[in-house]
């Protein structure tokens, strides 16, 4: 079972994912993935990488068939995955400009990624992923602005372990169309 864990840089995911591989989870940290393939880059000031989506998706495919067990992608292109889940972890992006510029982040940078989630656009491209493969049931998403990392982790157990059952059913909660960010927005125009 490959879960990704996805959402808008800033918002909290690798460190999510490092409490769930300190409990124990196999985890996949897509950063260090792609730097490992060499075939993207140079990273930009961010020390993001650009990539070519297209030839990125293939490279995930290649790479998902060696996996065994449970397994969490980390990265928030991780939904270009063949996930069986995708978890969009969402955060106020008045919240994710203040941690990207404490990153030190170019101001453009900062705003183009705090516009990003405040539009959903990493939770829309992740829909639009799994729509293609069938599986648009198995996007979810949660605000986790204010819960710990140990609650992101909790959350992201209990996900798993609904998913393992195939118990969709009870996760109705997490899908796509709760979150929404028009008031956080709109106090910046
Ligand atoms: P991402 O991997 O999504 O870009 P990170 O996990 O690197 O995000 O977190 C971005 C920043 O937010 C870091 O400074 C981190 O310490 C902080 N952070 C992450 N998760 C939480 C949380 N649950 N509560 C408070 N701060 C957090
Ligand atoms: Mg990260």
């Amino acid at each position: 079972m490959l879960i990704a864990l996805s959402g808008t840089p800033g918002c909290g995911k690798t460190t999510a994912a490092e409490e769930l591989e300190a409990r124990g989870y196999q985890v996949h940290y897509l950063t260090g993935m792609i730097e490992g393939w060499g075939q993207f880059g140079p990273p930009d000031e961010t020390g993001s990488v650009p990539v070519d989506v297209d030839e990125l998706r293939d490279l995930l495919g290649t790479w998902a068939e060696g996996l065994r067990g449970v397994n969490v992608l980390d990265g928030h292109l991780s939904y270009l995955a063949p996930a069986d889940a995708v978890l969009v972890l969402r955060a106020d992006p008045d919240t994710i400009r203040k941690r990207l510029s404490s990153r030190n982040y170019p101001e453009g940078k900062v705003m183009e990624n705090a516009e990003a989630e405040g539009i959903s656009s990493v939770l829309i491209y992740a829909l639009m992923e799994m729509k293609d493969r069938g599986r648009e049931e198995r996007v979810f998403e949660r605000d986790i602005t204010d819960l710990t990392p140990g609650e992101c982790a909790d959350w992201a157990v209990k996900m798993i372990s609904a998913l393992k059952g195939e118990d969709l059913k009870s996760l109705v909660r997490y899908r796509p169309g709760k979150v929404d960010w028009t008031e956080v927005i709109s106090g910046w125009y």
